[in-house]
């Protein structure tokens, strides 16, 4: 079985949604499809909740207007039926139903933002598969409200998903296709939530990890991850192949192609990703498995929202413990570290959570010395086949970056991984540098 996830700009028109059908009925492998929210959707929704808290009711009941209209459009152009259009009325009516009781509680909290974002997904996979149904193609809705869990912690229960999925699929087994929605889950108190924005990439893997899937496609509009941002550096390039690692890599630090943590499942249960061009589906696009190739240098992507620590040791040469009393503090606070820089007397860390960092501070300041902490940092995260006999790659991204300031550096934590951290305003002229200086031939 395959899991194809689409995204909001694959879904985002009624003639894609239309090419959608035909490109997954194209062969006979059955698929689960999990589908995102029509483009620009969620930020709408995100919109109106703002507006809500802030009181504001007739602004989130003009928002709520244009939005529904916009729907109202889009049914009108997808089905070619009357009893086709009148199902995906009755869709949209339903939950814009819901969508305006929402705007009816108060206070509005964080609880009714959560309901009204999940609405997205909610409505592109129940007009989805009412299309399905009207072109007579046998396939069925599976909410993923019933299968997608995340604990306290907001990490996804994939035990759960395993044993829920295994319980309902085979109720479908005639179907050949099975959609559901990206993103949505419920969380410990049993109450909608979600995976967090671009969480639908996310649900894709956790499903394909779950089910073992034989392959978890993510669909989207590029020819899949590219060399380097496409957003900021022109000249940029498909990467054929990555490895889980190196892909794995590259979501988390900032290829917003993938949510950060797609890969994370798809690699634990081996499961290859390939990601494919809605737009193209000819195109190739970029295989992610359990393979390496040679290629020294294959891609780069930046974070931004960084924020650098300096943390001295008042009395520590030669001190054993050091380190692990600083990463005990991180830990206590739930806050990751992502690069880490040490010297004899002093350790340099980066974070991109700073809710906490107030508590961080005060406790290390106990047994070491603090500077301000620099934010609005970048991490430039450069991924290839760095082993540890492979010579000049240093020099080769040192040389790109000549006249660029680097506050921290790490290498040779994995041997895929080259990070560099520069202040934000550096990011756009680093990246092109180093396409220059790593991939122009
Ligand atoms: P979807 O709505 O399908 O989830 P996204 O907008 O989340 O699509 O992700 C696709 C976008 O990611 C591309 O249009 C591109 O602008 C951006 N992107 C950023 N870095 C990369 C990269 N390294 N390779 C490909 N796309 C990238
Ligand atoms: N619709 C959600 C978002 O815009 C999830 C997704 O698209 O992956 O963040
Ligand atoms: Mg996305």
């Amino acid at each position: 079985m395959h899991v194809w996830k689409f995204g909001g700009t694959s879904v985002g028109k009624p003639e894609r949604m239309q090419s959608i059908r035909t490109l997954i009925t194209e062969d006979n492998t059955r698929k689960i499809v999990v589908l995102s929210a029509l483009s620009g959707s969620t930020n709408t929704l995100l919109a109106i909740g703002e507006a809500l808290k802030a009181n504001d009711d007739g602004e989130a009941n003009a928002k709520i207007d244009s939005l529904k209209a916009h729907y109202d459009g889009f049914i009108g152009e997808l089905y070619n039926t009357p009893e086709g259009k009148a199902a995906g009325q009755q869709i949209i009516d339903n939950e814009f139903s819901f969508i305006r009781s929402l705007t009816r509680v108060k206070p509005f909290t964080l609880k009714q933002e959560k309901e009204l974002v999940a609405e997205g997904e909610l409505l592109s996979t129940q007009m989805f598969h009412a299309y399905l149904v009207e072109e007579g193609v046998p396939s069925t809705l599976l909410p993923a409200l019933e299968f997608m869990r995340i604990d306290a912690d907001n990490e996804p229960e994939i035990q759960y998903t395993q044993e829920k999925l295994a319980e309902m699929l085979p109720q479908h087994d005639d179907k050949q296709i099975v959609v559901t929605q990206g993103f949505i889950c419920r969380n410990p108190r049993g109450e909608v939530d979600n995976l967090k924005r671009g969480g639908s990439d996310y649900t894709a893997s956790l499903i394909g990890g779950a089910i073992r899937a034989d392959e978890i496609q993510i669909w989207t509009d590029i020819d899949g991850m590219h060399n380097n941002d496409p957003r900021i550096v022109k000249n940029t390039f498909p990467v054929r192949e990555l490895t889980f690692d190196e892909a794995a890599e590259l979501a988390y630090f900032g290829a917003k192609i993938l949510h950060p943590s797609t890969i994370t499942p798809a690699r634990m249960f081996g499961v290859p990703v390939r990601l494919k061009n809605t737009m193209d589906p000819s195109a190739p696009g970029t295989l992610i498995a359990d393979r390496t190739s040679d290629q020294v240098f294959k891609a780069i992507a930046a974070k931004d929202g960084i924020t650098a620590l300096y943390i001295h040791s008042t009395r520590m040469l030669n001190a054993y413990g050091f380190l692990r009393r600083i990463f005990e503090i991180f830990e206590k606070y739930k806050t990751p570290v992502d690069m880490l820089a040490t010297s004899e007397v002093s350790v340099s860390v980066t974070v991109d959570n700073i809710d906490r960092i107030k508590e961080i501070s005060d406790e290390l300041s106990t047994f070491c010395s603090l500077e301000e902490p620099d934010y609005d940092q970048t991490i430039i995260c450069i991924v290839g086949n760095f082993s540890a006999d492979n010579e000049g790659v240093a020099v080769r991204v040192f040389n790109a970056m000549k006249n660029i300031p680097i506050r921290m550096i790490s290498y040779g934590g994995t041997e895929s991984n080259l990070s560099l951290l520069v202040h934000s305003r550096y990011k756009a002229e680093a990246l092109n540098a180093l396409n220059e200086g790593l991939f122009s031939v």
